[in-house]
């Protein structure tokens, strides 16, 4: 087995049968951990809660607070590398697991993928095209702000913002008093409301020797900021997927990135790609890849940190589609399972959660098909089916 060596990197592969530690206990976490023990690792995990989706898989499950440095050393201690499926562990705790651990991504990524202005910064600051946006850290910052950007406009949450939350539109009637209250008076980023054609991502995997496989762009549409469905391929033009896969790479080098990076596009009417943000992590968009392709973007993940060559992204069939199963189904009882499993092209997904609230992610259903279309029908039929009690 191979044995964490502190800092110093190392280049030699950490091998099926070594352990590997998970900051963050959800489904993107589960799903790894399914893709770990399938190449024969253990899986340890650490979330603050307990019985985590990711937990049921896992060979050991720590509760323990991310701000818990102690917890997190030992946790450390007892794996070979760590990763993360959730982006807003604190620096320090990922600063804890690096004096024992091999963590990868590392820590530099993390830093700038959680905090909004770094995030945009860091992409501006290579020629990347993102949406036109401004630091805010007080109210007149964003008074002055939005006198240069202009309405209709959005104020994030620079830190811990994600499916939508910790953001304010700021239409042509609200005031900048009263956006900055309804934030919560954080600092904050203000961009420019895009006029959105459509939404894409690209997830990109980085091996320990630089090699670079992306899989997408992925088609995603949201409902309420929470993503509803994606469809792979994307329908874009060709050099809007080339432009795309190239920014990726171009981030993934850009942050010497070792596991998988998600960036999420936005493609304007006017036919511009701007990105919207990263997350160094798998994501939602690509959950599809698990039933899609040689190989998933969790094999992907495992392949990367362990410093094995990274496997095809080709897909099975010509197109894929996933439909996020989201805690609102339960509304009316435990949904028809039966129904969906009914469909014989149409693959189930749950998490293991036991409580369904409205918003929270509980699963996704999965089809394979010869055009995205279609692809698309056959996930909306079988979530339409668990309705129908
Ligand atoms: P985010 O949490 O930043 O990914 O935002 C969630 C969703 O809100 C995005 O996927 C878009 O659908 C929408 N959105 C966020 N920022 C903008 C923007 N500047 N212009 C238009 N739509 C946006």
């Amino acid at each position: 087995m191979t044995r964490a060596a502190g800092r110093r990197p190392i280049l030699h592969p950490i091998l099926p049968g070594s352990t590997i530690g998970v900051l963050g206990g959800g489904q993107l976490g589960r799903m790894f951990a399914m893709a770990a023990r399938r190449l024969g690792y253990r899986v340890h995990t650490l979330a603050p809660e307990h019985d985590t989706p990711t937990g049921q898989i896992a060979d050991v499950e720590v509760q323990a607070s991310y701000d818990d440095l102690d917890q997190i050393r030992a946790f450390a201690r007892g794996v070979d590398v760590v990763t993360f499926e959730f982006e807003n562990v604190p620096a320090a705790a990922a600063a804890a697991a690096e004096e024992h651990a091999i963590v990868r991504p590392g820590g530099r990524a993390l830093e700038i993928a959680q905090h909004r202005i770094r995030e945009k910064s860091f992409l501006a600051d290579r020629g990347i095209p993102v949406t036109p946006f401004a630091p805010v850290k007080t109210e007149a910052d964003l008074d002055e702000a939005l006198s240069r950007l202009g309405r209709p406009a959005v104020l994030k949450t620079a830190a811990l913002g994600y499916d939508g939350k910790g953001q304010v539109p700021i239409g042509p009637g609200v005031g900048a008093g009263d956006a900055w209250t309804a934030l919560g008076r954080r600092e904050a980023v203000l961009e420019a409301f895009v006029d959105l054609e459509l939404e894409v991502s690209v997830i990109g995997a980085r091996g320990v020797d630089g090699q670079a496989i992306c899989f997408g762009p992925v088609e995603n549409t949201h409902v309420r900021h929470i993503l509803d469905i994606s469809v792979a391929p994307a329908d874009v033009a060709p050099s809007i997927a080339a432009a795309a896969i190239e920014i990726t790479r171009a981030v993934m080098e850009g942050l010497d990135y070792v596991g998988i990076l998600c960036v999420e596009f936005f493609v304007t009417r006017d036919g511009r790609l701007l990105v919207n943000e990263l997350a160094p992590r798998p994501h939602n968009s690509g959950h599809l890849t698990f039933d899609a392709c040689r190989t998933s973007q969790f094999e992907q993940q495992v392949r990367a940190i362990c410093g094995l060559p990274l496997g095809s992204a080709e897909m099975l069939q010509p197109a894929a589609a996933m439909a996020n199963v989201l805690g609102d189904l339960w509304a009316n009882g435990e949904p028809d399972w039966a129904a969906a499993l009914a469909l014989p092209e149409v693959k189930l997904h749950l998490y293991g959660k036991s409580e369904a609230r409205p918003g929270r992610k509980m699963g996704h259903l999965t089809a394979l098909a010869a055009t995205g279309h279609q692809a698309r029908a056959m996930v909306i039929r079988a979530r339409d089916a668990l309705r129908l009690v």
